[in-house]
């Protein structure tokens, strides 16, 4: 296999930076057989991080609750991190930070024996939508396969959990749509493959308040529009509500907040990124550049 395998970037694990082409794991790991793997991602914006303290502060709390140890604290892994964009010499960059459990030197079954392992990545920036399709705004299915319930997995610690995802992207392919949602099996909204769900009805923001990931790029959306006077419900979402929203928009760390206009083959609203979404899309990047949600990578 040639390096034009992989996308370009620079990965750093067993203390060294490497390129993406030769970040590799053994297949023994927790991680890769078990999903037994937590992780982030934080992007970089014209060479600056955005809101690293808050995908730190998620990471780290995500690792302790899989009983796993990072090799370092929260300086070191800053440095890393820097170490992969810069080296990579990317402006704007996906940038994920993964802790696995690890090998079991003796193949053991008790998760205790293994060793964890601790590997991040810089690569190029990527969307869920791209900024040149944003005016068509995102065609999206509801699935019939139900999220992973919260008992089961906590959706708060960011996991690779993602086969009920990835079913429910076939599933929307074959009904013509481009991305999916998921719903807690009563009938409520979750989420979908890495983003979080906003409906706008006469006026009032909702989000749903349960079995999701808290993404950084919903936290953002909610504090911004306490901002503008808005205030969010974080709620039950049921899926009637979302048919017959005036404006929905995703959120997620690949893309930030991105207009949802067609649902299950029906127009959200007019068909058209709605005056909610455009104003909150427009104040999120321009976030990029305030120094209190930004770092430079380069100091
Ligand atoms: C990462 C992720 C999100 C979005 O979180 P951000 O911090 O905004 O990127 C939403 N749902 C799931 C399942 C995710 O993995």
């Amino acid at each position: 296999m040639t390096e034009q395998n992989y996308p370009p970037g620079i990965a750093y694990l067993d203390g060294r930076y490497v390129p993406m082409s030769e970040a590799k794991i053994s297949v023994l790991d927790w991680g890769f057989l078990r999903s037994d793997a937590t992780y982030d991602v934080v992007h970089t914006w014209r060479g600056r991080f955005f809101r690293l303290d808050r995908h730190l502060e998620r990471f780290e709390r995500s690792v302790a609750k899989l009983r796993m140890t990072l090799p370092f604290g929260r300086d070191e892994l800053v440095e890393v991190l820097r170490g992969c964009v810069s080296r990579a010499g990317l402006e704007d960059a996906y940038v994920e930070m993964i802790c696995t459990r690890g090998v079991s030197p003796t193949f053991s079954r008790d998760p205790r024996d293994a060793v964890n392992r601790f590997i991040a990545f810089a690569v190029p920036f990527g969307w869920i939508l791209r900024p040149e399709a944003r005016e068509r705004g995102l065609n999206v299915a509801v699935s019939r396969v139900q999220r992973i319930p919260p008992q089961s997995v906590d959706p708060t610690v960011k996991n690779y959990h993602w086969l009920d995802l990835v079913a429910g992207l076939f599933e929307a392919y074959e009904r013509g749509a481009e991305n999916v949602i998921l719903t807690d099996g009563e009938g409520n909204v979750a989420e979908g493959p890495g983003f979080n769900v906003f409906a706008v009805a006469q006026g009032r923001v909702t989000t749903p308040d349960r079995g999701v990931l808290e993404g950084i790029t919903r936290l953002t959306a909610i504090e911004l529009c306490a901002e503008l006077g808005r205030p969010v419900d974080i709620a039950a979402l049921p899926v009637e509500a979302l048919h017959a929203a005036d404006e929905v928009f995703v959120t997620s760390t690949a893309g930030g907040i991105m207009p949802l206009t067609r649902l299950d083959d029906r127009p959200v609203g007019d068909g058209r990124p709605g005056p909610v979404t455009r104003t909150l899309i427009g104040l999120y990047w321009a976030k990029h550049e305030d120094p209190a949600w930004t770092t430079a990578v380069r100091v």
